[in-house]
């Protein structure tokens, strides 16, 4: 199994890049964000529940999302790995991620942390807030995204450096350049 996770602040690539990475590896993409958007569509009373703090900018609560990817796991059982994007968010998730995986014997082989800096991401999510119209991509919201990830989302960057998992990336370049070395990575994998 090859197990990945593309981490780095709203507007970083994330997504972008996942969608590279399925193509090459053939890997299951697991995105919250995706799932949670999924639940608000379809006005299930998680996604009511989670719209509220989506909208607001701030994370959704720790078990819900873990709770999620916990069923997308067992629903996947054939997979020949996964990309975990937008998860973890806090390290109580990365812990619960490894718990999880573990129970499969199965880990997390690389951490893809996108390096992208501040006004280049506000600039980049005012823009798909125009073209997309997500609804958290406001300036207001924006930034409340990006202080939740300072304060949550950052530490989980150094649980992953402790388990000698991290890897940096430079993604403030061409998309192509980006992947081209997120593969260099990946393949060291196979
Ligand atoms: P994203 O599409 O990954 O930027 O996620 C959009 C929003 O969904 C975030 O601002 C959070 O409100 C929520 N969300 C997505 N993934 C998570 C997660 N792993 N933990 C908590 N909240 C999440």
């Amino acid at each position: 199994m090859l197990n990945l996770i593309i981490f780095g602040p709203p507007g970083s690539g994330k997504g972008t890049q996942s969608k590279n990475i399925i193509e090459a590896f053939e890997l299951v993409h697991l995105s919250t964000g995706d799932i949670l958007r999924g639940e608000v569509a379809n006005q299930t009373p998680l996604g009511l529940e989670a719209k509220k703090l989506m909208d607001a900018g701030q994370l959704v609560p720790d078990e819900v999302v873990i709770g999620m990817i916990r069923n997308k796991l067992n629903d996947n059982p054939e997979a020949k790995g996964f990309i975990f994007d937008g998860f973890p968010r806090t390290t109580a998730q990365a812990e619960a991620l490894d718990k999880l995986l573990s129970e499969n014997e199965a880990n997390i082989d690389v951490f893809l942390s996108l390096e992208v800096p501040e006004d280049e991401l506000m600039r980049r999510l005012l823009e798909r807030g125009k073209i997309e119209g997500r609804a958290d991509d406001n300036e207001e919201t924006i930034q409340n995204r990006i202080n939740e990830y300072k304060n949550k989302t950052k530490p989980v960057a150094d649980y992953y450096t402790d388990k000698g998992k991290f890897v940096g990336i430079h993604g403030d370049r061409k998309i192509d350049e980006i992947f081209a070395e997120i593969k260099e990575e990946v393949e060291k994998h196979l």
